[in-house]
């Protein structure tokens, strides 16, 4: 059975690149697809990076009970479905890329969870990322730094702290981490 990772960090700060580099140098990690109702960005291929889906199916999901952890933020519902996360696991590591309020519900249901956090090198730079992605509308990057503040505070419970200013450097570090403790 394989090891569950929490990976939390503010939007733009870089998730995806680094785990898209983790993943890469290690075929034992898998990424647990999260449903959202958000719309798909241009790059965004339903199934692989999201399951896209409508706010009415969502929330037959919760009925059902389907979700290890949901949330709504930014204005949309993003959770795990439990049933693939834990299939993932059979044969791999299985990553989380969720924010700190599912991170709480995962850390309590599931206390062998590995949680980490990524910051930012600072917030400045944060907003230039995010800017510079180019697919996130003002109205939306005035959210995400909102949230973002907030998102950073949440840190101090979590298993440990990374910056990601290399993002290579910042994968290599998540992989010792999964390597110590599996
Ligand atoms: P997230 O998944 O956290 O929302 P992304 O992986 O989409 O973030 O990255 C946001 C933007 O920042 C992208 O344009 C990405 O290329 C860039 N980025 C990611 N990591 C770094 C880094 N270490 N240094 C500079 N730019 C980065
Ligand atoms: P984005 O819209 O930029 O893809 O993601 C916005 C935020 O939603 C990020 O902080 C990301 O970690 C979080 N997120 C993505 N999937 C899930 C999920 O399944 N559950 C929770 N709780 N948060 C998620």
């Amino acid at each position: 059975m394989g090891k569950l990772i929490v990976i939390s960090g503010p939007s733009g700060v870089g998730k995806g690149t680094v785990l898209g580099i983790a993943m890469d140098r290690c075929p034992d990690l898998r990424f647990s697809v999260s449903a959202t109702t958000r719309g798909p960005r241009p790059n965004e291929v339903d199934g692989v990076h999201y399951y896209f889906v409508t706010r009415e199916r969502f929330e037959e999901m919760i009925a059902a009970g389907d979700f290890l952890e949901y949330d709504a933020h930014a204005a949309n519902y993003y959770g795990t479905p439990r049933a693939q996360a834990m299939e993932k696991m059979e044969n791999g590591h299985v990553l989380l890329d969720i924010e700190p309020k599912g991170a709480e519900q995962v850390k309590k249901n599931m206390p062998e969870a590995i949680l980490i956090f990524i910051m930012p090198p600072s917030v400045e730079e944060l907003e230039r990322r995010l800017r510079g992605r180019g697919d996130t509308s003002e109205e939306q990057i005035r959210i995400r730094m909102e949230r973002a503040i907030w998102e950073m505070d949440q840190r101090h419970w979590y298993d440990h702290v990374l910056v990601n200013d290399s993002a290579e450097a910042c994968a290599e570090e998540i992989l010792k981490i999964i390597a110590d403790k599996a």
